[in-house]
């Protein structure tokens, strides 16, 4: 078995990753099992922070590693909140804060306007000086709606109105939103890749 470190402390995501690598030969573990300190998000773009943090997991715990990053797209906004998604209504702002910003700025946008994109990166790095990183790439297109509607999934999905469904991906079954979701697509990439042979 091939040790691969997971540059993440998100007990969800080393679920989610291990299942997806059963029947291939890499075990998982996750980076606080070699006391990996955590590294600032510095880059502008997914891939930039995708490969800083497996850097950094790789360097500190000598073993090859995967780390992934995530966000949403919005058009009207040029891309924005993009890389700080998360962090779009400040530094520790919450699900709600993040969505009332996203909403408040859409509020004078036309629909057909509102157009938006999920997108994940999954990067793998053989070690700390990997010149060619894998890189595993999904995208997820929607339109931002004004209202919530949906219980299920976090973040932005409440307002994430998919039109060909006629639904937001709050309203997918988690089984549903991990087939069709950029992170769904970015993994079976990553899984296709780990099959053929890094
Ligand atoms: P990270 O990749 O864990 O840094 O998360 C990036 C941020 O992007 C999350 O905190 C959410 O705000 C947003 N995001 C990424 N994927 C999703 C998703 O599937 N649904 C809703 N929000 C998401």
């Amino acid at each position: 078995m091939t040790r691969l470190v997971l540059a993440s402390a998100n007990a969800g995501k080393l679920r989610e990753l291990t299942r997806l690598l059963s029947g291939l030969e890499f075990e998982l573990h996750p980076q606080m099992e070699f006391n990996v300190p955590q590294v600032e998000e510095t880059g502008t773009t997914f891939v930039e922070n995708a490969i800083i943090k497996a850097r950094n997991a790789a360097q500190h715990s000598g073993y090859m590693s995967l780390a992934d990053d995530s966000g949403i797209e919005v058009d009207a906004l040029n891309g924005a909140p993009g890389v700080y998604s998360a962090r779009f209504a400040g530094k520790n702002a919450s699900d709600d804060d993040n969505n009332a910003l996203l909403i408040e700025k859409m509020a004078s946008v036309p629909e057909r306007q509102r157009i938006a994109r999920y997108r994940a990166v999954i990067v793998l790095m053989r070690h700390a000086a990997d010149p060619s990183p894998v890189i595993c790439e999904g995208s997820w297109q929607g339109v931002i709606q004004l209202s919530p509607a949906g219980s299920g999934g976090f973040g932005y999905d409440p307002y994430f109105y998919l039109p060909e469904l006629g639904c937001t991906s709050a309203e997918l079954g988690a089984d549903d939103k991990n087939r069709l979701s950029h992170r769904g697509k970015a993994l079976q990439q990553l899984k296709d890749r780990l099959r053929r042979g890094l």
